[in-house]
């Protein structure tokens, strides 16, 4: 069996007067991510961890903020296309670990929901997908509630 890594970033504005979407779920809050698509931070970063492990690039380069396509696109049909490139190169995802930062709201109700709407989509055990949260502590643009980052790591295997 191999074995690959991949790591993924992906930061965003929380904007009043947009869905805030996370993890592929909707989360309440008085702000959402401003973005071309619907700006879910966490499957982003998670779309860049997976194109990273199997070297296909970025995010960025799959679906361009400047392709009327995407524009409000469901970020949950952007991991879904990322799962198929995988795929179609043999690759399956063996575990995920990803943490979101943000101050607000608190996380910890909706990280199961996430967990299993990521699973669903990357054809995983949800045992297999981590979501933590963290605070920044009131430092720099999260803890002046600006906007929200998430990070993710991978491992893909090919049996
Ligand atoms: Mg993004």
């Amino acid at each position: 069996m191999r074995v690959r890594t991949g790591f993924g970033y992906d930061s965003h504005r929380l904007v009043e007067g947009r869905p805030f979407m996370l993890g592929g779920i909707a989360i309440p809050h008085d702000k959402g991510g401003l973005g071309h698509s619907d700006a879910d931070v966490l499957l982003h970063a998670i779309c860049d961890a997976l194109l990273g492990a199997v070297a296909l690039g970025d995010i960025g380069l799959h679906f361009p903020d400047t392709d009327a396509a995407w524009k409000d696109a469901d970020s949950r049909k952007l991991l879904a296309h990322v799962v198929k490139l995988l795929r179609e190169k043999g690759w399956t995802v063996g575990n995920m670990d990803c943490t979101v930062v943000l101050e607000k709201p608190k996380l910890r109700p909706h990280v199961d929901a996430m967990r299993a709407a990521i699973a669903e989509l990357l054809g995983t055990d949800q045992d297999a997908v981590s979501v933590k949260a963290s605070t920044n502590e009131k430092m720099g643009f999260v803890g002046r509630e600006e906007g929200v980052c998430a990070y993710a790591i991978v491992l893909v295997e090919k049996h």
